[in-house]
């Protein structure tokens, strides 16, 4: 009887506060919708965007209410940029390499052949120029970007027939992400830009002769496994591909400055959270898809090797013709070269010995 008593005078306490508190109601709830290029059934990279809009909601304490949205409910999964730079949405969740039809320095701000691996590219971006030069290219998108997410270095993806030198790359159609393309053209691939959710009819049906995704989690949720049986490794062309959460520059700077703390708290939430996802569970879905009958192997030195020489070919080139790139890319690869000489001393020896012994 008395705890009902209290409950009633408390109801009745809560509403005159609420009566006499303007401040409360003046403060609207603001909502933003995020537009991912991932199909909600990938819960690493399309989770990644769900991450970040629970996070900022739950921080915020619904002042700032975030939801995200698969391709095609408002947007489709290629239309992020242009979608974000209008403010047709207030964000976006992406892999920038989408989009360096646009201009090739979209790429830098996610993977390049043999770029930086997942650790490195958080640095530069955390710490070396990364995110100053990427925010200085993305003005002319009316962009704020937020790193969001890494895979760490992607498998090579799944072939129909078996690669075993960099010949059997001539004519072979071929589903990958990004800049790659440009890079694998020189070697006589046919690349094909499509989105993930497609993939799997194209390689069933045969139009395409392998494809690519991400690596052994992601890859087996897909199915490929099922209609190609070679599975090859490393995927050089993403070494650490990261991903990015796009703001509308106009819709960001509209924010009070506590809400931009709690936004970029949650993007740098959300970024390490997904490698985190991946690395935990890359290694059972790899066990399964061995027992699925999947043959993994190593691609060819020659193709990494014939890759590589192609791929700083294209850089020269871009960087003689685009000045955004080549402004980007100098800071970029200096701080490769920095990463590989650090990375040669405690962190390689230390990998070599462990992989050396029985864990
Ligand atoms: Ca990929």
């Amino acid at each position: 009887m008395e705890r009902r008593s209290f409950v009633k005078h408390a109801g009745v306490a809560g509403i005159l506060a609420a009566g006499t508190a303007p401040a409360v109601h003046a403060q609207q709830s603001i909502r933003w919708r995020i537009t991912s290029s991932f199909p909600k059934s990938l819960d690493t990279l399309y989770g990644a965007a769900e991450v970040f809009a629970k996070q900022v909601t739950a921080a915020s304490g619904g002042r700032l209410t975030v939801t995200a949205h698969p391709p095609g409910e408002l947007v489709p999964a290629f239309g992020v940029v242009d979608a974000v730079q209008k403010g047709t949405v207030e964000g976006g969740h992406t892999a920038p390499y989408y989009f360096f039809g646009k201009d090739e320095t979209f790429a830098l701000d996610c993977a390049v052949p043999f770029g930086m691996n997942s650790r490195q590219m958080t640095a530069w971006m955390y710490h070396g120029n990364g995110l100053k030069l990427t925010r200085d290219f993305y003005r002319q998108y009316d962009i704020v970007n937020f790193p969001c997410g890494n895979t760490g270095v992607q498998m090579g993806g799944w072939y129909r027939k078996e690669i075993k030198s960099v010949e059997d790359l001539k004519g072979l159609k071929f589903r990958v992400g990004g800049f790659a393309g440009r890079v694998l053209e020189r070697l006589g691939v046919v690349p094909q830009n499509i989105p993930g959710g497609e993939i799997y009819p194209a390689l069933e049906k045969g139009t395409i002769d392998a494809a690519e995704w991400v690596g052994p989690y992601d890859d087996l949720k897909l199915g490929f496994y099922k209609v190609a049986k070679n599975y090859y490794y490393p995927g050089f062309w993403e070494g650490g591909p990261q991903l990015s959460i796009y703001l509308n520059a106009k819709t960001w700077e509209a924010l009070p400055a506590d809400l931009k703390a709690i936004v970029e708290a949650a993007a740098s939430h959300a970024h390490v959270d997904m490698q985190a996802r991946y690395d935990a569970l890359n290694p059972q879905a790899l066990r399964k898809l061995i027992a699925e009958g999947t043959r993994v192997a190593a691609l060819p030195r020659d193709v990494l090797q014939a890759s590589f020489k192609a791929a700083h070919e294209v850089y020269a080139e871009v960087s003689a013709k685009n000045q955004n790139w080549n402004k980007m890319w100098a800071d970029y690869s200096r701080f490769r070269g920095e990463q590989y000489q650090w990375f040669n001393y405690a962190e390689r020896s230390y990998d070599n010995f462990m992989f050396s012994q029985k864990l």
